[in-house]
């Protein structure tokens, strides 16, 4: 089984033709909101895939946070160490444009206060197998929860988004790092994932770099590499592509998959979610990533 330690937002999603440059107004085609932030979508995209799954974070005292308790829930995901704390909730300010793309504005509220464990959190990560960490909440609670997942012998699995450069004391905790292209160069300096891969094996002990459209690259201190396509969809939405990446490879790791099968399911769930709108709400189950993989 599966915690995550993060971030849950209320996603406000607008839809438009081009997005607005800086002083432009636009005209959007549809407005819809989805729970989000990277803690929530990979709670709820390894609970999709199949996994146990519980929740750790923060929501606001507001409708947001009744919300996206609620999704979660239906999501199967445990949100008995989700807390409600005074104030709004995280929101996420999105614009997709019709090439897929997205540009987004974080306001983390609620996930602000999520910079420590609180009571039980240690032993809902010591319960688990794996722990999946984001950046979305205050680097000293990733960092807590980080050190408890290594004492308790927990796969300590780290996306580090938003990218910025990370203190090596956290580093020393993190058994697989995530990023994709753009944090891998802002954490190591390198623009050429191969580089970069290689830097980042200096830091910790596996490494996958999601790379979009283009797949990704994994290795490992033993000298294992894999480079894993994307498989050729179109795209209408890749707002949460590399946390519904992360969820189900941990997920598939979880179960004793082997890492090129859990990598194909990683990539085969993700290009399942940006065919379809939303984060949470286009990630896929367990039998259609099957399906897919079959295909
Ligand atoms: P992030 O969403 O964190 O920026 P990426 O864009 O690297 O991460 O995407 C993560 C994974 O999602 C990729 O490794 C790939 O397997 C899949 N993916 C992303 N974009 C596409 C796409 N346009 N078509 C198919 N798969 C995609």
């Amino acid at each position: 089984n599966v915690v995550v330690f993060g971030s849950c937002n209320m996603d406000l999603v607008a839809y438009v033709p081009v997005a607005p440059k800086r002083g432009e107004t636009v005209t959007g085609r549809e407005f819809r909101t989805v729970p989000g932030g990277k803690g929530a979508n990979q709670a709820i995209a390894a609970a999709k895939a199949g996994a146990d799954v519980r929740m750790i974070g923060a929501v606001g005292a507001d409708e947001f946070g009744a919300e996206i308790r609620r999704v979660m829930q239906d999501s199967t995901v445990d949100v008995q160490g989700l807390r409600t704390v005074p104030g709004r909730s995280g929101t996420a300010h999105i614009v997709v444009d019709d090439a897929g793309d997205n540009s987004i504005i974080v306001v983390p509220a609620a996930n602000g206060t999520v910079d420590a464990l609180a009571d039980g959190d240690e032993e809902l990560i010591a319960g688990s197998d794996s722990l999946l960490l984001q950046l979305e909440v205050p680097q000293p609670g990733v960092a807590a929860a980080a050190a408890a997942g290594k004492r308790h012998g927990v796969r300590v699995v780290l996306t580090p988004a938003p990218a910025v450069p990370l203190p090596e004391e956290l580093l020393r905790d993190v058994d697989l790092l995530v990023p994709n292209e753009h944090e891998a160069a802002v954490l190591t300096g390198h623009d050429d994932p191969e580089r970069a891969l290689a830097a980042l094996l200096e830091l910790v002990p596996e490494v996958v770099i999601t790379l979009g459209a283009r797949g990704c690259t994994y290795g490992n201190r033993d000298g294992v590499r894999h480079d894993v396509p994307a498989f050729s969809v179109p795209a209408v939405d890749t707002t949460a592509a590399g946390d519904t990446f992360v969820g189900v490879l941990t997920t598939a790791l979880g179960e004793g998959g082997e890492v090129p099968n859990a990598l194909r399911e990683a990539a085969a769930g993700s290009a399942l979610s940006v065919q379809r709108n939303g984060a949470s709400s286009a990630m896929p189950t367990r039998d259609e990533i099957a399906d897919f993989v079959a295909r």
